[in-house]
């Protein structure tokens, strides 16, 4: 059986009804008698996570952490020089 659709709320077939309500995650159960998910989500697709976009994504992270700490460490460095030229020591 393929994944149940929001439409299967409606279904005649309880087998397909019973496998929609069972994916809807609205606390009240009302949405198989009103034939539609008061969610909206719960018949979204969820696919399995991408496992590389996943890596890609904490490979850019790390990037912008290093990149962050290289501009902080790039803007002490500047304010410590400013200071040293003001005090004529630079
Ligand atoms: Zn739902």
């Amino acid at each position: 059986m393929t994944r149940p659709r929001e439409s299967w709320l409606r279904s005649e077939d309880d087998v397909k009804w019973a496998a929609a309500v069972a994916r809807c995650e609205h606390p009240a159960t009302y949405c198989g008698s009103d034939g539609f998910c008061h969610y909206g989500t719960c018949f979204a697709a969820r696919d399995a996570p991408d496992l590389a976009l996943e890596q890609r994504v904490q490979r850019l992270e790390d990037q912008v952490r290093l990149l962050r700490r290289a501009l902080a460490q790039e803007r002490a460095f500047r304010r410590a020089a400013q200071v040293a030229a003001r005090e004529g020591r630079a």
